[in-house]
């Protein structure tokens, strides 16, 4: 029984040189950062090492890095903490159709609460339409929030130009880059962005800590509200580990990064060019060029992509469908609805997510099941013509 993981947008294995920088920060040294003592120092030494580390690696200040518990976390703060910080001037939020959960969700919480929210337009391709959204900017208009890159279809937003247009308004301009971190380079002055946030699970790091970067000038208020830590901008005691942890995994991401870019992006081509010679009636959902290294993304005419990845979870290959936090629903992805595809197609849609420990005998693999069990789900489906029934592929 094999056992393939092409879920990587979900999440990545830790590391193992991560876990043993780790390891120390659970046991011997366990103190808690905001201890007077020398445990307690030692463990100030290491989160401010991480600090650096994180933000010389992004091009930011140390004291712009806010560690917290993820993306979701980072996320939530950054429009909830904008809006209200700014809410004197205008609450009128824009972000894009496209955004993860942890923004949509809480753009429509603060929606109840007041603000307006418009949900920028996206084309074919999953690319936020610039015209549309510099359209969509009103006076009152304070937050604009878009992914450097997107975690179902994979495709790269054009982020310098959309936050051009808001900070020359001077609207705060925040980008979700969970998704990008690691896999293309980020830098917060190139472009130069406001608020930025990604989390360390996506990259070869721990679960259950993210970074925000917020701009030195730019005001956000809190959501965890508590003890001192964070600068007083987000209580709770440190993470020490998981943070000593997130900075290893982002060194070693950027020390490696058109690397395994390089790797990843060759056995995800490969696996994408078999399927679309190999399989008849599949689209690739995404932009064709200006995507993640390590996503494909694809619609199986036919086929119900819940059946597809059951069909492939038992023949040992992990996949993701639709989304992964929808994951269970039937609702068609909010993604690939926003793109424009019918029904149909977003229903059958699968993520394919490749990691650097993947091998081309793995996509091999995968290709061949894939091609064995599409052929028994559009036997079974009563949707697919009869006269393609017996068609050889
Ligand atoms: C995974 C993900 C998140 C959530 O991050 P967590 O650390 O899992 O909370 C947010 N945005 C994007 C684009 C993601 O892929």
């Amino acid at each position: 029984m094999k056992n393939i993981y092409f879920d990587h947008a979900a999440t990545t294995p830790v590391d193992a040189r991560v876990l043993e920088k780790m390891m120390p920060y659970f046991s011997d040294n366990f103190g808690n950062p905001n201890s007077q003592h020398a445990f307690g120092r030692r463990s100030v030494c290491a989160v401010d090492e991480a600090r650096d580390t994180v933000a010389s690696l992004i091009g930011a200040k140390p004291s712009e890095i806010y560690f917290t518990s993820g993306g979701t976390e980072s996320d939530n703060w950054a429009i909830r903490g904008a809006a209200h910080a700014n809410a004197q001037k205008g609450k009128h939020l824009i972000v894009s159709a496209v955004e993860h959960p942890a923004m949509i969700t809480t753009a429509k919480e603060l929606e109840k609460e007041g603000f307006e929210v418009t949900f920028a337009a996206v084309d074919e391709f999953g690319r936020v339409d610039i015209a549309k959204l510099e359209g969509a900017i009103r006076p009152d208009t304070t937050f604009i929030g878009v992914m450097t890159a997107n975690n179902e279809v994979g495709t790269i937003q054009p982020i310098a130009e959309i936050s051009a247009l808001a900070r020359e308004r001077g609207i705060v301009f925040f980008t979700d880059a969970v998704q990008a971190a690691g896999a293309i380079p980020l830098n917060v002055n190139d472009p130069a962005v406001d608020m930025l946030s990604f989390s360390g699970h996506k990259f070869y790091g721990p679960k259950g800590v993210g970074v925000l970067y917020v701009r030195s000038g730019k005001r956000i208020g809190k959501i965890i509200t508590g003890g001192h830590q964070e600068r007083s901008m987000r209580g709770g005691t440190t993470n020490v580990p998981g943070i000593v942890g997130l900075a290893e995994a982002l060194r070693l991401a950027t020390a490696d990064l058109s690397q395994n870019a390089a790797y990843v992006a060759s056995v995800r081509d490969h696996f994408i060019a078999r399927v679309l010679n190999e399989i008849p009636y599949v689209k690739l959902n995404g932009h064709p060029k200006d995507r993640l290294p390590n996503n494909a993304n694809f619609s199986f005419r036919y086929v119900e992509g819940e059946s597809l990845l059951f069909s492939l979870d038992l023949a040992g290959i992990a996949v993701s469908s639709g989304s992964a936090c929808s994951s269970g629903s039937l609702e068609p992805s909010h993604v690939l609805l926003a793109m424009g595809l019918p029904e149909g197609l977003a229903h059958g849609s699968i993520r394919f997510s490749f990691g650097k420990e993947n091998t081309i005998q793995e996509a091999d693999y995968a290709v061949d099941k894939l091609k064995e069990i599409i052929v028994k789900l559009r036997a079974l489906s009563p949707l697919f013509p009869k006269d393609l029934k017996n068609e050889v592929y």
